[in-house]
């Protein structure tokens, strides 16, 4: 787990029983993109993340120490409040031990879900687990083995082959998706498109949130 600088000694043991937590964001919408394209969904954004990937497009929650330290019992009644799938996703959220969120999350009856590149070890009880795998910072075996949704992003052509090696790696029960880097979506949208044709364990998605002008 990461250290936040500027913290007491009381918020740090906090921290640590994961009852306050760095958080970037948290609004509801509708999932965009992968498996539950179009379900309404909270979102709760952890700050933090070593990983490092240079496309990124929330490098703002890189920095932990940039994000308010949040109640997480605070958050989980005003999530509960507004929605039954609840999606934790980052910055790389498994750098924090999600134990007490996810356990408050369910005692409310929500649905878990967690958009993770898999570098660090899975914490909590998750329902869905969406591994996007990054170059950098490879998945561990176990989050590639617990993975409901393997979404693999494009940036150039060399992500086809990665993507098949970490397919390689999930269960067979895995859903596969290939997702263009926003950036470059006018140049693969083609060839994921063409990919997918060729290689129909995989399905395209798209960042309908994106098209739609929605968080
Ligand atoms: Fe950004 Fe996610 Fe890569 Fe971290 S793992 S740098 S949040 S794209």
């Amino acid at each position: 787990m990461i250290h936040i600088a500027s913290t007491t000694a009381e918020e740090q043991q906090l921290i640590q029983e994961g009852k306050l937590l760095p958080v970037m964001e948290h609004f509801y919408t509708i999932q965009g993109e992968g498996m539950y394209t179009g379900v309404a969904s909270y979102f709760i954004r952890l700050g933090g993340c070593d990983v490092g990937c240079h496309w990124c497009d929330v490098k703002d929650s890189w920095d932990a120490d940039k994000h308010p330290l949040t109640n997480v019992d605070e958050l989980v009644d005003l999530a509960t409040s507004q929605a039954k799938t609840i999606i934790i996703t980052g910055g790389e959220p498994l750098m924090w031990d999600l134990t007490y969120l996810t356990k408050k999350l369910h005692e409310k009856g929500a649905r878990i879900h967690i958009e993770t590149s898999g570098a660090y070890p899975l914490s909590g009880e998750i329902d869905w687990v969406c591994l996007s795998p990054k170059k950098l910072m490879l998945p561990l075996d176990e989050v590639c083995e617990a993975a409901n949704e393997l979404k693999c992003i494009v940036f150039n052509n060399h992500d086809f082959q990665f993507a098949e090696e970490q397919a390689a790696r999930v269960g067979k029960d895995c859903m596969l998706f290939l997702q263009t880097e926003w950036s470059k979506r006018d140049k693969n949208l083609p060839l994921i498109v063409e990919y997918v044709k060729e290689n129909p364990k995989w399905r395209y998605s798209l960042q309908t949130h994106k098209y739609l002008d929605i968080p």
